[in-house]
Order: structure tokens, then C-alpha cells, then sequence
């Protein structure tokens, strides 16, 4: 159950690379309401790093690392140590 899950959460990501900056109407794979945001952290420049999305419903997500973040999202740089406290918060990772 847990490994189909997985693979819903990660067609979310190819939603987040076509929708560009907002993410208002992804239905959670999990809890199916909508409330799925997401962030990616790295390396601004060369747009490599790691990605987080996340449900702020039931609080499940995945953690994506070595991506590459589309050039149309918002990007926080690795360094952002607050910032990224602050928009993402302690979720339960779905693993694969
Ligand atoms: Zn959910």
C-alpha cells in the first residue's frame, strides 16, 4: 500500500515542474484534501538540491534528493536555514 503510495507522490512532482510557482489544487495522495505544497532547496545557480512535498492536512510527504529544481520554481538557497524551518514543517517521510 505504502510503495503505490509512493509512486503517487511523485507524479506530484512533474504536477509542481508544469504548474510553475503555486501549487493550490494537488489532492494529497494520502488524506486526498488539498493541501499539498512543496519546496526546493539547493544550489541556486545550478538549480541542483533536494525537494520536500508535503501535505499540510495529515502531514505526509516525501523527501526527494539529488533533483533538479525547473527553472520557473521558487528555490530556497541550502543556507536558508530559517527560511526553510519556517515553510516546511516535521513531516511524516513516505518511503518507497
Ligand atoms: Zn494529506
Amino acid at each position: 500500500m505504502i510503495k503505490s503510495q509512493f509512486k503517487d507522490w511523485i507524479k506530484l512532482t512533474t504536477i509542481i515542474a508544469e504548474n510553475h510557482q503555486e501549487v493550490p489544487d494537488i489532492e494529497c495522495p494520502n488524506c486526498h484534501r488539498f493541501g499539498i505544497n512543496y519546496q526546493y532547496v539547493g544550489d541556486i545557480k545550478s538549480r541542483a538540491g533536494f525537494l520536500d512535498i508535503w501535505c499540510n492536512s495529515c502531514l505526509n510527504g516525501i523527501h526527494l534528493s539529488r533533483t533538479k529544481a525547473p527553472e520557473t520554481v521558487s528555490m530556497l538557497p541550502f543556507d536558508a536555514v530559517e527560511e526553510y524551518k519556517k515553510k516546511v514543517p516535521r513531516f511524516t517521510p513516505i518511503e518507497p
